[in-house]
């Protein structure tokens, strides 16, 4: 098998240069990608039912004789309509085609097919238009239906992954060890590939659907905990002194059991053996900053330098803030790099972050720029890492020599994914919320609310809280959707006069943005008209309400993001979602939001409305792309591929074993493909 991964489609009969392009593009450039591309559904033939019973919501299969030869008629705008006559031996009813002349020579007079298609109600009687037909002699019982390209269809796919079967050898290297696929009864690999293209029964596709999904998170697994177990050597950077407390001690507030318990398990990493590789899910408003800080202290005082990525300017300022307050009048030192660092105030930080006289380094993705090197990189973290793919998380720990890693996530998500995602990662989860904290109330209102709710923002400007309103473009497209410039200027001329009203949005200028944040963090704001750039990590507690206008925009979990940013402080919080949509999912997400703080619950929501695939983006997670296993559906499978894949590698850790030779192959090939 694994040889056909290095035969070019072009070695099957019928493709050329060109058709091999059309291959490449379906992500089949070998023979053997393409007997690994399969079909997205079956049509299946071997049930046929007669007309009068079959639904006209979903294509069926009927078997009928032709008993009248298609015959041409042109209608108006240069259309030619084939006609034919078939009978089900219940029913008599019309076949129709559109500019099809060659179905004269196909369908004869006095012969059986099997049509495949959407039944039409018709005005007067039931028909099939444009069905797929099949002799009823030889007729196959599935037909695959792949997922087809410009100028390449799924019946050209199916010719051509006959051709390729052919190729295949009847025994292969399989990435299932046999003795596990014996034990759990799996088809063998030539009988699944067959059966997942052109199933005799369904059975036998159920079958091997079961034995490939397995086989697929098998490898995924596997692939997942040897990139864990390669940072298995000893680290270079071992802070075996606990300076925690001492930390503890210098913050305006006392940590939480969760902090406290989190930086534990990270200082315990550090302490020796291998690198840290952890990840910290809290929910928003949890404390990430301080136990990212507690942990950059430790390392500093332990003699190496700590970075801090964050994925906005904002927030690296904002930690920035954070960290040098946390940090004043010691001998700790914190930089803040970004994007818009004036250059010679730049190359003074790069000075000291290569001689080692900064400590700590607060920054965006400009910490990874060429320029920046350390001269002892010792721990690297990453906030809100969902934002940053595997790629970034891994670029920024290149800076330093295997450095210990830690990445926080904001976005909670349900545990079985992240043990799964993030196989290769510990976890720590923030489950506690600092004290005092009163849940956030959320309402969902019509837009023809917005005058009482306008209302309930000035109210609480009157008492001194402050408000965010979320809108979701900056200047007045085509549409309606509220906008940053012009909602905020209607805001200070119409509805709310009088109010201090900030505008924010990502288009400004990176120094303008830094003083909008400053002047609402110190209270000189009432109101801060927004896009989403206050989305992630923005901390001022004093705000009481967040407002979102046209909330069906957002998923789930983002809308959660926003309205993590009130809640922070101890009096009663609120925030609104503003919605005229109509649409069920839409609803469902406003309910969930209206129900529940809890950002594990909100995540578990989000996972089942909206299914893994689009909970992260493939671009997010930086996973392979799954061919075959879908995560949410095949969650036990996943648990138990991951079990399994753990039993192999605590017996044959290198996969050295001939019997893992085919897993190990697999997993080199699906990893590889990764870099692509
Ligand atoms: P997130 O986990 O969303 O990144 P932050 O780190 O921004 O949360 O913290 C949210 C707010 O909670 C900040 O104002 C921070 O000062 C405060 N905070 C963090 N830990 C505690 C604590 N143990 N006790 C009281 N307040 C805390
Ligand atoms: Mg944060």
């Amino acid at each position: 098998m694994a040889s056909l991964f290095e035969t070019p489609i072009t070695a099957l009969r019928g493709v050329g240069e060109k058709k091999a392009r059309l291959f490449a593009r379906i992500g089949a450039p070998t023979v053997g990608d393409l007997l690994r591309t399969y079909p997205r559904a079956w049509e299946d033939l071997s049930r046929p039912v007669p007309i009068r019973l079959a639904s006209s919501e979903e294509p069926a299969a009927i078997r009928a004789m032709v008993t009248h030869a298609p015959t041409a008629t042109r209608i108006p705008g240069g259309t030619t309509l084939y006609r034919a006559s078939a009978d089900d031996g219940q029913t008599s009813f019309p076949v129709t085609f559109f500019n099809n002349p060659y179905v004269v020579h196909l369908l004869r007079e006095g012969e059986t097919y099997v049509f495949y298609g959407r039944v039409s109600p018709g005005p007067h009687q039931r028909g099939l238009v444009s069905p797929e037909f099949f002799p009823a002699a030889g007729c196959p019982p599935f037909r695959p239906v792949y997922r087809q390209t410009q100028g390449l269809n799924s019946r050209a796919i199916g010719q051509a992954v006959k051709e390729a079967l052919l190729l295949l050898p009847q025994t292969v290297r399989d990435p299932i060890p046999d003795g596990l696929r014996a034990a759990r009864g799996l088809c063998s690999l030539p009988d699944a590939l067959r059966a997942i293209h052109f199933p005799e029964t369904a059975q036998e596709l159920e079958a091997a659907r079961r034995r490939l999904i397995f086989e697929e998170l098998l490898v995924l697994q596997t692939g997942l905990l040897l990139l864990g177990s390669r940072k298995r050597e000893q680290t270079r950077f071992p802070a075996p002194i606990d300076y925690t407390e001492e930390f503890w001690r210098r913050l305006p507030f006392s940590p939480t059991g969760a902090q406290r318990r989190a930086v534990r398990e990270a200082v315990a990493d550090m302490a020796g053996g291998a690198p840290m590789n952890r990840l910290v899910q809290g929910d928003v408003g949890s404390g990430k900053t301080a136990v990212a800080a507690a942990l950059c202290w430790q390392a500093a005082k332990n003699g190496m330098q700590a970075a801090l990525m964050a994925p906005t300017e904002l927030l690296a300022r904002q930690h920035f803030a954070t960290l040098s307050s946390f940090f004043a009048d010691t001998d700790v030192r914190c930089v803040l790099l970004t994007g818009s660092t004036p250059k010679k105030e730049r190359a003074a930080l790069l000075e000291e972050l290569a001689d080692g006289r900064a400590q700590v380094a607060v920054g965006t993705h400009a910490l990874l720029s060429g320029g920046v090197a350390f001269r002892r990189l010792g721990l690297a973290i990453t906030d809100e890492q969902h934002r940053f793919g595997v790629a970034q998380r891994a670029a920024l720990a290149e800076k330093g020599d295997a450095p210990h890693l830690l990445v926080m996530s904001a976005t909670p998500i349900p545990r079985t994914l992240a043990l799964m995602i993030y196989g290769d990662l510990d976890l720590s989860i923030l489950d506690e919320l600092p004290p005092g904290r009163t849940p956030v109330l959320t309402y969902a209102i019509t837009s023809d609310k917005r005058a009482r709710a306008l209302g309930f923002l000035r109210r609480h400007a009157q008492e001194g809280r402050q408000s965010y309103l979320i809108c979701p473009m900056i200047d007045e497209g085509d549409d309606d959707r509220a906008s940053v410039t012009q909602y905020a200027a209607r805001l200070r001329e119409k509805e709310l006069p009088g109010l201090r009203i900030g505008e924010l949005h990502g288009r400004m200028k990176p120094a303008e943005k830094e003083d909008v944040m400053r002047r609402f963090a110190a209270g000189e704001l009432d109101i801060l008209v927004s896009t989403t750039v206050v989305e992630v990590g923005v901390d001022v507690p004093n705000a009481a309400v967040m407002m979102i206008e046209n909330a069906e925009r957002y998923g789930l979990s983002q809308l959660h993001q926003l309205r993590g940013r009130v809640g922070r402080g101890s009096q009663q919080s609120y925030c609104i979602l503003v919605t005229d949509a109509q649409n069920q999912e839409a609803l469902s997400r406003m309910k969930v939001l209206c129900a529940t703080t809890d950002g594990f619950r909100v995540a578990d929501e989000d996972l089942r409305l909206r299914g893994p695939g689009d909970f992260f983006g493939r671009r997010q997670h930086g996973l392979p792309e799954l061919r075959i296993a879908d995560m949410a559906q095949d969650l036990a499978t996943l648990r138990e591929a991951q079990d399994a894949a753990r039993e192999i590698l605590a017996r044959d850790p290198q996969l050295s074993d001939p019997a893992h030779r085919g897993l190990r192959g697999a997993v080199h090939l699906l990893f590889a493909q990764r870099e692509s």
